[in-house]
């Protein structure tokens, strides 16, 4: 095993010093003012161990990196049914795009698209009450991370979207037309917002990325199946970075999910769960020096799942 402590405070001190940082998010007022030099890294082993550096501990916006915990919750209650309604193939458009939905009938390419999360919010409202999903996804979040009461919703940001998401509010009202949202469109957006504006740091979210790294399981609890785990991945890895997913995959090959709070979850299946966050943005919407980071990591660890394994 590489020296992972040396190799995450030589890559913290690298991004510290970057120039070029990207362009932080506007279109959500309160993530306008994130100060553009934040940098954190925390990597979590499968022994346990935890390498941290930077801002590692400072709790950010995880915004889309929530679909996949949505997902997996959503996956949870209604099973294999879900994919009748939202696809698993990458869309090669932006993030918030509405284009496919009309030719492809209300049905959202994939669940990390925000048509596809929003419909992810609809499924889990068709058992609970948005208070209930809330709780059921801060209450999981918190057990992933084994962190009891650290994690909290920031009710600024999801107010926020809920007064300037007309994007996402006019997929929902698009999909609804076409049949693919079955409940009220306000309480699945309300619920979708609250979702995003989920705050964890880069230490929080890399623990609770960790059954995704053992096959679906945490400190040897089971949270989904081996297989389900796996699918997780397989489709962070083909649509976790929008439009970029294909770029990301090519530079760094590992399964991941980016926010445009600027942080991104990635897991190297069986090595480890790594979080990043650094708020400034590339053009399609995904953390600049996070990816950076990650493509550091994996060129120092051999920890792309493309790399050949011995046995
Ligand atoms: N809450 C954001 C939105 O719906 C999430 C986007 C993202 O992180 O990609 O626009």
């Amino acid at each position: 095993m590489p020296d992972i402590a040396a190799i995450v405070a030589e890559i913290a001190g690298e991004m510290r010093n970057a120039e070029d940082r990207g362009t932080v998010a506007s279109y959500i007022p309160p993530l306008a003012s994130v100060p553009i030099d934040k940098f954190g890294i925390a990597v979590v082993l499968a022994d346990g161990a935890v390498h941290v550096a930077g801002d590692a501990d400072e709790a950010f916006s995880i915004q889309s990196i929530s679909k996949v915990f949505a997902l997996t919750l959503a996956l949870g209650a209604v099973g294999d049914q879900l994919w009748s309604r939202v696809g698993r193939e990458p869309s090669g458009s932006a993030f918030n795009s509405i284009v496919q939905l009309e030719t492809e009938h209300g049905i959202p390419r994939n669940p990390f698209i925000n048509a596809g999360a929003i419909v992810v919010c609809d499924v889990l409202l068709g058992r609970l009450q948005p208070r209930e999903a809330i709780g059921q996804m801060l209450r999981f979040v918190r057990e992933l991370a084994g962190d009891d009461e650290a994690i909290r919703l920031d009710e600024t940001v999801a107010r926020a979207e809920q007064d300037t998401g007309f994007r996402n509010i006019a997929l929902a009202n698009y999909m609804r037309a076409f049949g693919n949202i079955h409940g009220d469109v306000r309480m699945v957006l309300g619920t979708y917002f609250h979702f995003c504006a989920l705050a964890m740091s880069c230490r929080q979210l890399a623990m609770a990325g960790r059954y995704l790294m053992d096959g679906g399981r945490v400190d040897g609890h089971r949270i989904v199946t081996a297989s389900r785990a796996r699918r997780i991945a397989a489709l962070m890895m083909s649509c976790g970075h929008y439009d970029n997913s294909g770029d990301f995959a090519f530079r760094i090959g590992l399964p991941g999910k980016s926010g445009v709070g600027g942080g991104i979850l990635a897991v190297a299946p069986g090595i480890a769960s790594i979080a990043v966050w650094s708020p400034g943005l590339n053009e399609a919407g995904n953390s600049h020096l996070g990816q950076r980071a990650l493509e550091r990591l994996v060129q120092r660890t051999g920890w792309s799942v493309f790399e050949p394994r011995e046995g």
